[in-house]
């Protein structure tokens, strides 16, 4: 079982030969709208896996938001803490140009409604599960309020997307805190210059959280509990589209450590599901089945 507590946005994407000016109007491709947000992604790639998974999350009162509530359903995610209301649903306006290059501007909309009082609201679903997955793009003061209301012994995961510094409340309930590359260097500033993956996942650790994990795309993961730091092997595989891939493995990791595997377990398999899910385009379209993890890890 997993609850995921996050963001729910849609993304409109469109490929231009180059970005306006400003007072500039350019002409872009047919524009395509998917569903997406950190929460959003998560939900649905555990469900993909067959995990009992709740999603905890705000969508407007509009096609946005019945566009996510139609996907999240479809996945196999309970809906039942997607509240409705309260302003637009979050939108990422996506252009994109010839080199691939985004560049993105994110209304957070309703995702920055998602209240602590919604929080407490939900104690139902925080009764049912162990473990409970959150990231950053809803208010600061909704994670502090998840972590006051997990179960005795309730498990806490922490993807800090978009970083920005944390409460030591929240910070001491992580395990794991997980971080790429460049959540990384944002939250350890300038005590990451010069250090390496193996040195960032110490220093990390020494602020509070009780284990880390950092990952590495194609280079795999690392995992920081204690002394140790340990290698997570990546699967090789042809990359195609990297999007959404650390959301993947986040949620699959959290959904394996409720299942009781170890944390270096756990995130060994979570970097199957990275893996997976790059070799298809997209975020939630891409993430893979648990059959599909069983093949790539035959393969
Ligand atoms: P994010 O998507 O947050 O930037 P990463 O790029 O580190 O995060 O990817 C998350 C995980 O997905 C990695 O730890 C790895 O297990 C898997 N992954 C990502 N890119 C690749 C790749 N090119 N090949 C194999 N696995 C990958």
């Amino acid at each position: 079982d997993l609850l995921v507590v996050g963001s729910a946005n849609a993304d409109l994407v469109i490929d231009v030969e180059r970005r306006p000016a400003a007072g500039e109007t350019v002409l872009g491709g047919d524009l395509a709208v998917h569903p997406g947000g950190k929460g959003a992604n998560q939900a649905v790639a555990a469900a993909r896996l067959d995990a009992r998974t709740a999603l905890l999350a705000r969508v407007g009162d509009d096609g946005h938001g019945r566009l996510l509530l139609d996907s999240l359903g479809a996945a196999g995610v309970d809906t039942a803490g997607v509240l409705v209301g309260g302003a637009p649903t979050g939108v990422a306006l996506i252009t994109v140009d010839p080199l691939g290059d985004n560049s993105i501007v994110v209304s957070p909309g309703a995702n920055s409604r998602l209240s602590p009082e919604d929080v407490r609201a939900a104690a139902g679903l925080f009764r049912a599960t162990r473990v409970v997955s959150a990231q950053l793009e809803i208010p600061l003061e909704t994670v502090v309020e998840v972590v006051r209301n997990l179960v005795p012994g309730g498990r806490f995961v922490l993807n800090p997307s978009p970083p920005r510094e944390l409460p030591a409340e929240v910070l001491a309930a992580c395990d794991p805190l997980i971080v790429n590359e460049h959540e990384a260097r944002v939250i350890l500033g300038d005590a990451c210059v010069g250090g390496e993956p193996a040195d960032w996942a110490r220093l990390l650790l020494a602020g509070g959280p009780r284990s880390v994990v950092v990952t590495l795309g194609a280079e795999g993961a690392l995992v920081c509990a204690g002394a140790d730091v340990t290698r997570v092997p990546s699967v090789r595989v042809d990359a195609v589209d990297t999007t959404g891939a650390g959301d993947a493995f986040t949620a699959a990791l959290a959904w394996r450590l409720g299942a009781g595997a170890a944390l270096a377990e756990a995130a060994a398999y979570a970097a199957r599901v990275g893996a997976a899910a790059v070799t298809r385009r997209g975020a939630q379209e891409s993430y893979p089945t648990a059959e599909e993890v069983e093949a790539l890890c035959g393969a």
